[in-house]
């Protein structure tokens, strides 16, 4: 399938070459091609720039980039979790930007203090439960599903999922290793059942009677709010009383080979703008880095909340210590 991409993308490389003015950019992608195509549509409509998208796997796309030097078609890496753009800035695949237009509009703690990339939405990862078997005043913070009330009603996904790896990083960040790690060794012990290897399974156990409380990002949940299936679910906005909901991005970087930068700097910016930004974190139902932005009925429902403003970029350094609490942990 892969290869079939690649192939259909030269084809279009060579087919359009003398039909477009302008230089055409171009994003290896890790995001559905579909949350982003319209967008990229509406941008060939306003300057005449024609955008490609190659769309794979992060770390295969990371590897291409690389491999391919200074011979990339690659102008922008898009993908997803700070974690994952940290590791992308540690294998040299971005070049620094110092953006004006990026620097207002999107805020500090959502980008990378060296330029490298900018997160243009936010995905937030929170509490979950169902109403047969929760009150939602039972519900406080991540910490307090270490409590043993919660014992068999815990439903997690597995700790090798970078969303978990930067929300445990945001913990020790927060309350310190030794505390994280005793946290975390309790949610392991309030398992009702072996981890998940996605939030939509964990959502559906929850929703089952399976379990009656999870953690995951927001998106997954407003894409079955619409299902009469799951009416039981509800969100619960963790950590409101200290340090705010845990909060990841998903974003974009200029790349070190592009030939095209200060194009695809004026692409990121575009994305980042009043502009795109409704369209853009609308189309996965995320959330918009800038604020003011209209949002879609599920989450203006959900209301305003409290969020961690660690700065992500921390996020993608500590994810080594991340990985390490949750072996410690038992956390598979
Ligand atoms: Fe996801």
């Amino acid at each position: 399938m892969q290869i079939i991409r690649v192939l259909l993308l030269s084809a279009v490389l060579v087919s359009c070459s003398n039909e477009t003015k302008e230089n055409p950019l171009t994003i290896y992608t890790s995001r559905q091609p579909q949350l982003i195509e319209p967008l990229l549509e509406e941008y060939k409509e306003k300057t005449g720039i024609e955008v490609r998208l190659l769309s794979g796997k992060a770390p295969q796309l990371m590897e291409r980039i690389l491999v391919e030097g200074e011979r990339t078609e690659a102008d922008i890496f898009m993908t997803v979790d700070a974690g994952v753009l940290w590791q992308a800035a540690e294998k040299g695949i971005f070049e620094s930007v110092n953006s004006d237009v990026l620097n207002t509009n999107i805020p500090q703690h959502l980008r990378d203090p060296d330029g490298k990339w900018f997160g243009l939405s936010k995905r937030a990862r929170t509490i979950v439960y169902s109403s047969d078997d929760v009150s939602k005043d039972d519900l406080t913070s991540y910490e307090d599903l270490a409590n043993p009330m919660w014992n068999k009603k815990l439903c997690l996904r597995t700790s090798t999922k970078v969303y978990n790896r930067s929300l445990i990083a945001s913990m020790i960040d927060s309350i310190g290793y030794e505390e994280t790690k005793m946290i975390v060794k309790g949610w392991v012990n309030n398992l009702a059942t072996e981890v998940f290897s996605s939030d939509t399974q964990v959502l559906k156990a929850v929703s089952a009677g399976q379990c009656a409380v999870t953690i995951v990002n927001t998106y997954y949940l407003a894409r079955l709010a619409e299902d009469p299936t799951y009416a039981n679910l509800r969100l619960h906005w963790a950590n409101q009383n200290d340090r705010g909901t845990h909060v990841n991005i998903s974003g974009a970087g200029v790349t070190k080979f592009s030939k095209n930068k200060s194009e695809a700097i004026k692409l990121i910016e575009w994305l980042s703008s009043s502009d795109a930004q409704e369209t853009y974190a609308g189309a996965n139902k995320e959330y918009p880095v800038m604020d003011g932005i209209k949002v879609g009925a599920t989450l203006k429902s959900w209301g305003v909340f409290k969020e961690d403003l660690i700065s992500v970029e921390k996020l993608g350094s500590m994810q080594k210590e991340a990985v390490l609490l949750a072996q410690e942990a038992s956390y598979k």
